[in-house]
């Protein structure tokens, strides 16, 4: 059920969002306020962001890391904000530290990083993504960014600043808004990237983009084949690598009878070479299958759209990708991965887990 719970401290946050009107910089301190005394630790206990203290009773109280940045501080004081008013948070003590805000931890898919077989920890686990979710969200309110999403790249993290967080919680919810297509690297001094951002939320289909990988330098050469723009930005002074792929394919009517298609193109690139055959199209089917399973939703040129995105991706299928009937393939082939989905129905997150 994590994913289903993330979504829904997210959709408090945006109802926290409209309740109050915040706009950034959202002044979390005051929302915060209102349900929680707010006071600073005696001292700095490395390690821990904040302490929670009574959400079993009807006193609130947070004890902020004297010793913390402000952009650390107001993310913490959000993620306070979404344990207090998630309706199953509950503890009498919370110690809580912001890791969203680390710069070079990769954060793995959720289902991966509560694996293991501690139900309490796992619990715990959940409820700080939970909070995280609720924090980023509430700080980087949907709507605000909804209202810079057309801008170009770098505007556009320009105007993220407004939002006074740090560049991964910032990213992070720029990213979970925006819709598919975008990717982000942080980059460090030497342009080796340290952290990446997926635009669009979980879920969305849209592959990894080859060339971008952790610890290493851009390879544009890979990330262009499926990337249609790339650029470089700055925020908050740190340089940002982007790339946008066309998510979005619009369809012709041509039937779906895509198998004589198939046979067709594969027979003409493999020359006869039945091996060759053979595994062109185990890879092709499998990427169509994978493809219906990898989506909650999409419209019928979203699926087209994400077809040619993981067709290109492979180098082995480059001959297959530049054959002259390869766009009547995409569009039959399109149309019946887009009635397979509509079969299946909305996805149930709870076998998730
Ligand atoms: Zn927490």
């Amino acid at each position: 059920m994590t994913l289903l719970r993330i979504s829904s401290a997210q959709r408090l946050a945006d109802t926290i969002v409209e309740r109050y009107d915040l706009k950034p910089p959202v002044d979390i301190e005051a929302v915060l306020s209102k349900f929680a005394a707010i006071h600073d630790l005696v001292r700095d206990i490395p390690n821990i962001d904040a302490l929670l203290l009574g959400l079993d009773g009807d006193l609130q109280e947070v004890f902020l890391n004297p010793a913390r940045l402000r952009q650390r501080r107001r993310f913490t004081m959000a993620h306070e904000l979404g344990h207090i008013l998630i309706g199953w948070h509950q503890a009498h003590e919370l110690l809580c530290v912001a890791d969203g805000e680390s710069d070079d931890n990769e954060e793995p898919d959720l289902p991966v990083r509560i694996s293991g077989f501690d139900v309490t920890s796992q619990e715990i686990r959940a409820q700080e993504l939970e909070a995280d979710a609720f924090a980023a969200r509430a700080l980087v309110p949907r709507r605000f960014v909804e209202s810079i999403a057309d801008m170009e790249v770098a505007e556009m993290l320009g105007s993220l600043e407004d939002a006074d967080v740090s560049v991964p919680a910032g990213m992070r919810a720029l990213s979970d808004s925006l819709a598919p297509g975008y990717v982000f690297a942080l980059l460090d001094d030497r342009n080796a990237v340290m952290k990446t951002w997926h635009s669009g939320g979980l879920r969305t289909g849209v592959p990894t983009i080859s060339g971008v990988v952790r610890g290493e330098l851009i390879d544009k050469k890979k990330a262009l084949r499926t990337l249609t723009d790339t650029g470089w930005a700055y925020h908050y002074g740190r340089r940002i690598w982007w790339g946008k792929a066309e998510v979005d394919l619009p369809v012709l009517a041509v039937g779906t009878d895509w198998k004589p298609v198939l046979n067709q193109i594969i027979h003409d690139v493999s020359a006869g070479d039945s091996v060759m055959e053979r595994s062109l199209v185990q890879t092709i089917s499998g990427i169509c299958g994978s493809l219906v399973n990898d989506v909650d939703d999409a419209t019928l040129e979203r699926m087209a759209g994400l077809l040619v995105l993981r067709l290109k991706r492979r180098s082995e299928l480059d001959s297959f990708v530049g054959h002259p009937a390869f766009s009547d393939f995409v569009h039959s082939r399109a149309i019946t991965l887009y009635e397979a989905l509509r079969r299946r129905g909305p996805r149930v997150y709870s076998n998730l887990r």
